[in-house]
């Protein structure tokens, strides 16, 4: 195989994804990074393989879960490190109908890998004081992947065998045509940026929308261990007495700042699940990058093809980043046509600076 010389900017979720499927297509990797990365470390990691509030399976579950499973496990060997943890996810239920949803579902043969069927322990799920109105049902093969673990130790495996720039990458330094930026020459400049991608200057029309998330992290001795509970906001066991309160939600709002509306939001949200008062230990805000069509936009830059984009993860960015990082790269280093869901050339539209 051809090596080639790739610049990935950006080393959040996306970045260290699609720099791991590049090298191992035994491609050149050098990255930069300005480390203000607001969503990958924001992020509770959490990989549900159902979209509750239709009560389906989430987009193309069934190739991307055991891809990023087996890609997780993968990279904790390579690491040393654990960051992958398997927890099962306790929905409550918020009405009769959700419920009757779940109970027609659960002996479909499509969904038979990701729901328990629901028992009578279930229906009647009383542990901690937990409000349970209408009964609660658990996702088999959910997991989440501690997003602080998994970005520092990818990072320092990254400096350890890459060329590692940590730095903002200088837009008006780029030869646009050649590839080359500081008077390296690459074979292609791939843009992982997540929602800054909106500053860039050859994609900054796409569609990718800055969809602000807040997130607690709250001290308790009364909630589960062993289970992320889930209604209106999902509450994960991080460690020992901590959980992360998560997420909510604001459109088109491109700042960080953690907000007392956000808070009291996540507070209010919570006390669907139980009356206690959490002590909060943390408060931080990050901001997803969206898309309308809540399809990733990836490949090449139309007039520049050098130039190529990896955005668009969205609220899912940690189950489908693995699988289509090498979707990615076998099209970058093998010529293999993206699915058109996930193409750039779906958006007629590219800036032509
Ligand atoms: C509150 C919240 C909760 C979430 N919870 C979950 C969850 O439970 N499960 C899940 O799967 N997903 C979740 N997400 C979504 C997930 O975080 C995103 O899908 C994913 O992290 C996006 O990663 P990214 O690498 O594309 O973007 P980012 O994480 O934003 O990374 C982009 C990187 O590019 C760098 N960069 C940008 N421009 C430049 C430049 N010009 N020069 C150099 N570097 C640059 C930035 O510094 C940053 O490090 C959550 C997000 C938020 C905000």
């Amino acid at each position: 195989m051809n090596q080639q010389h790739y610049l990935i900017v950006g080393a959040g979720l996306s970045g260290i994804c699609v720099a791991e499927q590049l090298m191992s297509k035994n491609q050149r990797v050098s990255i930069i990074d300005s480390n203000e990365n607001k969503s990958s470390i924001v992020a509770a990691g959490l990989i549900n393989p159902l979209v509750f509030r239709r009560m389906a399976k989430s987009w193309r579950v069934d190739e991307l879960l055991p891809y990023a499973q087996d890609f997780y496990r993968k990279l904790e060997q390579k690491t040393a490190q654990e960051f992958y943890h398997e927890i099962v996810i306790r929905r409550f239920f918020s009405s009769e109908q959700e419920r009757g949803f779940w109970e027609k579902k659960q002996t479909e043969d499509e969904y038979l890998d990701y729901m328990f069927p629901l028992t009578e322990e279930d229906k009647n799920y009383s542990e901690f004081n937990l409000k349970n109105d209408y009964g609660s049902a658990r996702v088999k093969q959910s997991a989440w992947v501690n997003a602080s673990v998994f970005l520092s130790e990818m990072h320092e495996e990254l400096k350890a065998i890459c060329t590692f720039f940590s730095e903002k990458f200088d837009y008006s330094l780029l030869d646009t045509e050649k590839a080359v930026y500081k008077g390296i020459a690459y074979d292609g400049i791939i843009f992982c940026e997540g929602y800054m991608a909106q500053f860039n200057p050859w994609f900054g029309d796409l569609p990718i929308q800055s969809t602000k998330g807040e997130v607690l992290t709250i001290h308790s001795t009364d909630l589960p261990m062993n289970e992320s509970i889930n209604r209106k906001c999902f509450v994960l066991p991080i460690s020992s007495s901590t959980y992360k309160v998560g997420s909510t939600y604001k459109w088109e709002t491109p700042d960080t700042i953690p907000t007392e509306e956000g808070k009291q939001e996540l507070i209010d949200h919570f006390h669907y699940l139980s009356d206690i008062e959490p002590k909060i230990l943390e408060h931080d805000a990050g901001i997803r990058p969206t898309t309308l069509d809540r399809r990733p936009i990836i490949g090449r830059h139309e007039l520049f093809p050098k130039l190529s984009i990896f955005n668009g993860m969205g609220a899912k960015g940690y189950l489908i980043a693995p699988l289509l990082s090498k979707e990615f790269a076998d099209y970058l280093v093998d010529d293999q046509p993206l699915l058109r869901e996930i193409d750039i050339q779906r958006i007629k539209k590219n800036s032509s600076q």
